[in-house]
């Protein structure tokens, strides 16, 4: 089994970059991006898909299951931790979150170790982030595009707010790679709501993202931060993650 540890490393090899991390590229992931050959790399995470949630609710995410069917790749990765801003830091820099030190927001940005974006960006790449706005202050400046959306109760409207941006900055010209985060199924697991909803209106975000970056000629990865947080159902620590051209 791979690990979120090799999504970075993977990535920098593909970009022909330098990132320093024990964890190694994944073979089958690289001979896929290569021969495609894509104009634009997209990292979608969406909080809180583990791998059960991903079979369990394969109904709802209809189009990320037709993702894989249509010769992608589906991997089962383990996690590096339960919380979201340290998996994050993991996914991005390829090191253990004791490596990179980021666990909560207040540490954003105090890291002297810099994200796969940050590094491709030192090579004259241009990259895009769109997250929370909490976190969107310390890159400033480090990457071209920082889209920063504000918190809310209201999650549905975040997701979308999310995906607009994100199809917003697939549409800059010359940007190399997108990140962008998810997180309606993590509201939903934390406050007992609805989880087949929650799953619907993601798969419908993906597909929206996932036409543009059709159109764009770019390669698309999804993939989860940790395993669901549902009292009284144990997990096992393990997540999608999904390597496609759409
Ligand atoms: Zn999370």
């Amino acid at each position: 089994m791979i690990s979120l540890l090799q999504i970075a490393p993977t990535l920098a090899e593909y970009f022909n970059i330098m990132l320093a991390s024990p964890a190694r590229p994944v073979e089958a992931i690289l001979r896929f991006a290569r021969h495609s050959n894509p104009a634009i790399v997209t990292l979608l995470v969406l909080d809180s898909l583990d791998f059960r949630f991903y079979s369990d609710f394969a109904a709802e995410l209809r189009t990320i299951h037709e993702l894989v069917e249509q010769e992608g790749l589906l991997f089962e990765c383990e996690t590096v931790s339960s919380h979201t801003t340290p998996a994050i830091g993991s996914i991005l820099t390829g090191l253990e979150p004791e490596a990179h030190g980021i666990f909560t927001d207040n540490d954003v940005g105090k890291s002297e170790i810099k994200s796969i974006l940050e590094i491709l960006e030192d090579t004259g790449k241009k990259t895009a982030m769109v997250i929370e706005t909490k976190g969107v202050k310390p890159l400033v400046g480090r990457i071209t595009y920082v889209c920063g959306v504000d918190d809310r109760e209201d999650i549905i409207r975040y997701d979308e707010l999310i995906k607009t941006h994100t199809i917003a900055v697939l549409n800059k010209k010359d940007i190399k790679m997108v990140f962008a985060h998810i997180r309606a199924i993590d509201r939903f697991a934390h406050r007992g709501k609805d989880l087949s909803v929650a799953a619907k209106l993601t798969d419908g975000n993906i597909r929206e993202i996932a036409n543009t970056v059709r159109e764009r000629n770019g390669l698309l990865l999804i993939c989860g931060d940790h395993e669901t947080h549902l009292k009284a159902v144990k997990r096992t620590r393990t997540v999608p993650l999904i390597v496609c051209c759409p």
